[in-house]
């Protein structure tokens, strides 16, 4: 059984409307399946955000409903920042909260990327 993700997609967040060019961002790269762009309240040295060009809520809205191009695009898309950054070679962290017990606050698909300093262990 497939069912569509129940959280209704809200049009006006923050980041659909600098898909939209309603918002400046500042921009690190593009293409047509992503859009990165570095966070307007950088919790590292380098901390950029990647979104999906598609309206998903989250990751669990993304995972279930995207396809396969949108997932490998965006997958590739990150990787892609990644080098941009050059944070390769000494490493970097991925994160994507989702929904409320996750602390996500926009509600478009994202993941960020911190790199710039020693991050330590992962916590929760
Ligand atoms: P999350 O808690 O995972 O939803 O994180 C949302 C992130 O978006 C936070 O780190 C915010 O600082 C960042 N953010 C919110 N508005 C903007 C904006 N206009 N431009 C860039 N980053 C933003």
């Amino acid at each position: 059984m497939t069912t569509k993700e129940t959280v209704a997609y809200d049009p006006q967040n923050v980041f659909a409307r600098i898909l939209r060019g309603e918002l400046p961002c500042n921009k690190v790269y593009e293409n047509e399946y992503v859009l990165a762009f570095h966070d307007i309240a950088p919790k590292a040295p380098i901390h950029v955000l990647v979104i999906p060009k598609g309206a998903y809520v989250s990751f669990a809205d993304f995972s279930k409903n995207a396809s396969d191009a949108e997932i490998t695009g965006f997958t590739r898309g990150v990787g892609q920042v990644a080098r941009i950054l050059q944070v390769d070679g000494p490493g970097y962290r991925l994160l994507s909260n989702v929904g409320k017990e996750g602390g996500q606050e926009v509600p478009h698909f994202h993941v960020h990327i911190f790199a710039g300093r020693a991050l330590g262990a992962m916590l929760p």
